[in-house]
């Protein structure tokens, strides 16, 4: 097989960086070493300019493989030298298209067949599957023998560097630019913008009017932003600006500019549209945290827009007083740690007793992160921003394992323990949450009737059909869920309606001035009906005092947490305290 292949300049210094990889690929003899050397320099040239395209490369006798690295970032492989690299990508294959792809790949290693062509469903990094086009062949050496299985694995949902309706750079791009800011080691600020309720534009006017508003939005955009930076159309509704002025202002006057201009005179081909947007603006001068930490905290920023600012601009500074510079440092740190095996996460458990006889219910377990620089971390300091973060899977699964090992011997001396694991809506929405915690359960033997999941009102950005489907399989295996810090949100009692809870837990801010606060008391009365008429228990946070538990014993309450019964505390003091009595 003849394999032509040309060097340019740039691909030359490319190569360069990489030279300590050069001789990963055979070296059993001559002939074999120089095809392979001549293979290892096409594969760093094809893996440049292979936009939307993986590429990978084995060697067939010692099935040893190179991957590009954008696949190794995209769908969160080990590394891009592997050894049995079929079986580890065979694990991100759709279970319903595994047994293609296997047949497939066990015709080349063979030698039944010579080339490989088919599409199937891939999982990314984060959980989700994407529909890819994989094609590749067998390489021969002189005299004929196979040595390189290779090809390219095309993600048909990245089609290109260009956002085809405006023709700004898109996600794929801006994705990459991040990295080459970071790098650059000077000041950046990314600006992510994002639109409202953008589906009654679509429902209204149809989708070509849609697409034409994001094309005139882009080309606002540009001409008001263009001197900033670089522009990006991201996915759904969102637009974003990577700026390396270090000035913040400027770019907060603009948007308010824009916000204010499209919420009133913004023309679409003729017709007067009213947009609402929404807008996260993250500073970056610690160029040692890595891009997800970064765009973590961005996404963080922005739904803080959009979901209690009404889209004003928020600007990415720690919301503990530290400089942001300093927070996003903690967060790279913490983030390690969860690739880290979860090292240095502890769990600690709060008791929830039964209203009726003051008797141990249950407990909450309560992640916190701990370091010899940082101290103790709350999780309200690093759950928020980490949810955002498609790792953030990997620390979840770690806590509900945790917590169960943990719980298992207190089910066998109260046979009615719960155990309640509180569970980010960034969890839940994954695909295979409820097979991965089935899993789980069934490896530690843990009954599933004593696991109650915690989730808060933030499901409800979730899609309501989805959520009703995940409630009844988790209940289907007798698992139970809770409404977490019920009434601190909004459109609280339609979820109630829509999904069914086992158990509300009213947050604590309605009960610090109950035996005061008439007010507060009515609202008691009326959670513990409302929980009555949907056959739901109630269970009231924040019991700092005797006080308080004496004026809620008048309620209609199942059970009770908080300070007055026991902080959070670890395992080893829990267990003395509810263990030994027994
Ligand atoms: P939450 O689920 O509402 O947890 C209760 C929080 O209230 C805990 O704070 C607990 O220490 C605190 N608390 C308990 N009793 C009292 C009391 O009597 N008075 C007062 N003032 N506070 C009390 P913590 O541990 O800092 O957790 C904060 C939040 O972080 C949790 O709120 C939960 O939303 C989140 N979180 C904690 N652990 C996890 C976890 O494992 N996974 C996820 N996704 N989120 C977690
Ligand atoms: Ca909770
Ligand atoms: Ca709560």
């Amino acid at each position: 097989m003849c394999i032509k292949y040309y060097l340019t300049p740039e691909f030359l210094s490319y190569k360069r960086t990489f030279k300590k990889h050069i001789d990963f690929f055979g070296v059993q003899n001559g002939g074999v070493r120089k095809l392979s050397s001549k293979l290892d320099t096409l594969f760093e040239a094809l893996s440049v300019v292979s936009e939307g395209c993986h590429i990978y490369l084995c060697d067939l006798k010692r099935d040893y493989s190179r991957w590009s690295k954008n696949a190794v970032e995209y769908f969160g492989l080990p590394g891009e030298y592997m050894y049995n690299a079929g079986d580890i990508w065979k694990e991100h294959i759709h279970p319903d298209d595994r047994d293609e792809y296997s047949g497939s790949i066990d015709d080349i290693f063979s030698g039944k067949s010579e080339n490989h062509n088919m599409m199937y469903r891939s999982r990314t990094r984060d959980g989700k599957y994407v529909i890819c086009t994989c094609k590749g062949i067998v390489l021969r050496d002189e005299a004929g023998n196979p040595t390189f299985f290779g090809g390219c694995i095309k993600n048909n949902t990245v089609l290109s560097y260009t956002d085809g309706i405006t023709g700004l750079r898109s996600l794929y791009g801006f994705m990459e630019d991040v990295e080459v800011m970071r790098n650059r080691k000077l000041p950046y600020s990314i600006l992510l913008i994002g639109m409202s309720r953008f589906s009654a534009i679509n429902d209204v006017y149809g989708f070509n009017f849609g697409n034409d508003t994001f094309n005139s939005f882009g080309k606002l955009l540009i001409e008001r932003m263009g001197h900033l930076g670089q522009l990006y159309k991201m996915d759904g509704t969102k637009f974003a600006l990577i700026s390396w002025k270090s000035d913040t202002n400027e770019i907060a006057d603009i948007y308010a500019q824009i916000k204010n201009e499209v919420a009133h005179d913004f023309v679409v081909s003729g017709e007067k549209v009213v947009l609402s947007i929404n807008g996260g603006l993250v500073y970056v001068n610690d160029f040692n945290s890595s891009r997800d930490t970064v765009l973590s905290c961005l996404k963080y920023t922005y739904y803080q827009s959009k979901n209690n600012k009404m889209g004003e601009l928020n600007i990415f500074t720690s919301y503990v007083g530290d400089s942001s510079r300093r927070y996003i440092k903690m967060m790279n740190v913490i983030r390690n740690s969860v690739a880290d095996n979860c090292s240095n996460f502890f769990l600690c458990y709060q008791p929830i007793i039964n209203a009726e006889d003051e008797k141990l219910k249950g407990m909450e377990a309560l992640v916190r992160w701990r370091n010899d620089d940082y101290g103790v971390v709350s999780p309200g300091m690093f759950i928020p921003i980490l949810e955002q973060d498609p790792i953030f899977a990997e620390l979840g699964r770690w806590i509900i394992r945790q917590a169960l090992m943990d719980s298992k011997r207190f089910v066998e001396v109260y046979p009615d323990f719960l155990i309640h694991v509180n569970i980010s809506y960034a969890q839940i929405e994954r695909g295979d949450f409820i097979t991965e915690l089935l899993g789980i359960l069934s490896e530690l033997d843990f009954p599933p009737e004593n696991l109650c999941l915690e989730l808060t009102e933030r499901c409800r950005l979730l899609d309501i059909g989805l959520l009703k489907n995940q409630f009844s399989l988790l209940k289907r295996h007798g698992i139970k869920i809770a409404l977490d810090d019920f009434g601190t949100g909004f459109s609280s009692i339609g979820i109630i309606r829509e999904l069914s809870f086992d158990t509300i837990k009213v947050d604590r801010e309605f009960v610090r001035n109950i035996d005061s606060s008439t007010t507060d008391q009515k609202t008691i009365h009326f959670i513990a009906d409302l929980a009555d008429a949907f056959k739901a228990e109630v269970c009231v946070e924040g019991v700092e005092t005797d006080r308080i538990r004496v004026v809620l014993g008048d309620f209609a309450i199942n059970s009770f947490q908080g300070y007055y019964y026991s902080e959070p505390v670890v395992m080893d003091e829990f267990s003395k305290k509810y263990l030994s009595d027994n």
